[in-house]
Parts: C-alpha cells; structure tokens; sequence
C-alpha cells in the first residue's frame, strides 16, 4: 500500500471518527459530506452485509455507464465524485478503512 493511499485513509478513518451519525440496518461508518457546489449535505457509509461503500447522492443511487477513462470505463454501476475525492473505491468493491500510521 502506497503512502498516498495510507492519507486519503487517514482522512476518511478521521470522518468516520468525527461522525455522530448511528449506524442503521445496511450501514456503518456513516459520515457527511458538504457539497461545493450545491451546498447540499450528502450521507457516505460502508455497506454492513458487502463492505462496499455508498454515497446519498442521486449519482451513486442510479447505475450508470462509467465514462470516467480507467479501469472502469464502460462499465454498468454505482459511481459518484464524493467518493472519488475521498479515494473509496467506485462499483461497490469491498474495501476497509485502516488507519495507517505514516513514517
Ligand atoms: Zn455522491
């Protein structure tokens, strides 16, 4: 794991920290996000039962072919740019926060 990962990481593990929001039947680690160009307040959590995560926003709700250039592109699913500039993984891949002490 490289050490730009181990930050972005370290930034999520530190929302999560933060967070005062409970978790509920389908997910943990529920944080908020605000949105820089609409203000509005966006709900981010890992799946309890899958371990992928998810984001409130109606981009992630409704699947959609990627046009991102990558890996992913002209794939069919869930994506958003919240979880993009948190470094979580895109197409609910399973992945778990650790927090990663840097040297
Ligand atoms: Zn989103």
């Amino acid at each position: 794991m490289n050490s730009a990962l181990a930050v972005r990481n370290n930034a999520v593990a530190e929302l999560i920290r933060q967070s005062d929001l409970p978790d509920n039947k389908r997910w943990k680690n529920r944080f908020k996000i605000h949105s820089e160009t609409s203000g509005r307040v966006y709900i981010i959590s890992q799946n309890k039962f899958h371990g992928h995560w998810g984001c409130s926003c109606m981009s992630w709700r409704v699947p959609k072919f990627c046009k991102i250039p990558g890996p992913n592109y002209g794939k069919y699913g869930r994506y958003c740019k919240h979880l993009t500039a948190l470094g979580l993984p895109l197409f609910e891949q399973p992945y778990e926060v650790q927090r990663i002490r840097l040297k």
